[in-house]
């Protein structure tokens, strides 16, 4: 454990804490302390999708700064994104808001149009069901990674640029000097820092009280890996379907990546990582209704994240140095969405916030004080509805396989 004072501690070492000291270390003595090992957690389970322009089209300068950065880290060390079109199914009734949202991410700079059910068709043969559909909203700027090489390679990343990335170091507290950071209590001693980074996952809540309170719970996604009927063409598109809140992706060895599902989580510690039955027999029968390799699939696994994934009330995540907090706390958490594909611009958002840099987007949207609540009562939101699938039938499903 380092000994002197370093500018900057980041707190865990998932996909955001590694790429937040990642985007610091060039300029910054920055140590990484991870509990246990890197991307063990959420971030090395993640489906790989990334879909910035769709995934958050509410805030279109953030997704633009994260999209740009994969195909620029594309072939460094192991890490490879691959690029690939995406297709968001669109309901019959939706086309007007569908044609809508392509013209206003157009403007932002994403590549995106609406393409009608027949030209659906003549663009991907013989791989969608479209009845009932009004056509899709289609996505360049998208593609997929493996999380865990990508959280492993930034961190490597870091460390060339002289952070010290210490993994099965637990922070067990803040240290806070007259309303100020100074530093961090470990199970390797006392680390003192200018700034602190809390990066934590859902984690990030109990570590900063009684320091600070934030509105931040666990949740799970549910993920599973099928064998499909019949061979995968090698324009295989990625995608999502609104109406059953499930999204695939091809794998590179010919599989198909299903995933969707949050459920919240009371007692996140308890889980397995397997997914419940019941999800695996909605797999049988939804997607395989649309996706036409999917007829006669497989199920090859299911996965979620070990302990718990993070949301906050409104499903984006808190990046800010808060007010309320000690001076020189930033904290980077509740990356319900999409962590992995958010990481490039989480980790602009959190460097500008420790050296005052502007980033190239806003941060009052992801500001602790647009939300009125500091508890973990707030209704948890979905992105990929999951109406039948409860905590409490999740708990049933293990309990009957033990
Ligand atoms: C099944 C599934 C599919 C997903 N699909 C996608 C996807 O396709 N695209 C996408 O962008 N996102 C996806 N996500 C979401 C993504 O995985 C998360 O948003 C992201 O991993 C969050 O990263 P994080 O670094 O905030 O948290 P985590 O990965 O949970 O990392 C937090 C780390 O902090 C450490 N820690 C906690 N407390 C302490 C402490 N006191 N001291 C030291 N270390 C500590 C933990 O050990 C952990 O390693 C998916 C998630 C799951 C589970």
């Amino acid at each position: 454990m380092c000994a002197e004072r370093r500018d900057v501690v980041v707190v865990g070492g998932g996909v955001v804490g590694c790429a937040a000291t990642r985007w610091l270390a060039a300029d910054h003595d920055v140590s990484l302390l991870e509990a246990d090992r890197l991307a063990g957690d959420a971030s090395g389970k993640a489906s790989g999708m990334v879909t910035n322009g769709a995934s958050f089209r509410a805030h279109p300068g953030f997704a633009r700064t994260a999209a740009d950065f994969f195909p620029e880290f594309d072939g460094t060390g192991s890490f490879e994104f691959t690029e690939r079109e995406s297709v968001g199914l669109v309901p019959e009734g939706d086309d007007g808001w569908a044609r809508e949202e392509a013209r206003r991410m157009a403007e932002a700079g994403f590549d995106v149009e609406f393409v009608d059910a027949s030209t659906l068709e003549d663009r991907y043969p013989d791989t969608f069901v479209l009845e009932g559909y009004a056509g899709a909203l289609v996505y360049g700027d998208s593609g997929w990674l493996d999380p865990y090489t990508y959280t492993v390679t930034l961190a490597d990343d870091a460390a060339d640029r002289g952070a010290d990335v210490g993994t099965g170091v637990r922070v067990t507290d803040l240290l806070v000097e007259d309303g100020a950071i100074a530093g961090v209590e470990s199970t390797e001693g006392v680390v003192r820092a200018d700034r602190v980074v809390v990066a934590a996952g859902w984690r990030s809540r109990e570590l900063c009280l009684p320091h600070l309170e934030l509105p931040v719970r666990p949740f799970r996604w549910q993920a599973a890996t099928l064998e499909p009927g019949r061979g995968l063409p090698d324009w295989y598109p990625m995608g999502w379907d609104p109406t059953v809140g499930r999204y695939w992706r091809p794998e590179h060895n010919g599989s198909i990546h299903v995933g969707g599902g949050e459920v919240p989580v009371n007692d996140p510690g308890s889980r397995r990582s397997g997914v419940p039955e019941e999800f695996r027999l909605r797999l049988a029968t939804e997607l395989p209704d649309r996706l036409r390799h999917l007829e006669g699939a497989a199920f090859v696994r299911g996965d979620t994240c070990p302990t718990g994934d993070a949301t906050t009330p409104d499903t984006y995540p808190i990046l800010d140095e808060p007010a309320e907090g000690p001076e020189g706390l930033v904290v980077a958490t509740g990356l319900h969405i999409g962590g992995v594909m958010s990481s490039p611009a989480v980790a602009e958002a959190v460097r500008s916030l420790v050296t005052g840099e502007s980033p190239g987007f806003p941060l009052d949207p992801f500001r602790l004080d647009r939300f009125d609540e500091r508890g973990t009562e707030f209704p948890f939101v979905s992105h990929m509805a999951e109406t039948e699938i409860t905590e409490a039938r999740i708990e049933a499903d293990h309990a009957r396989a033990d």
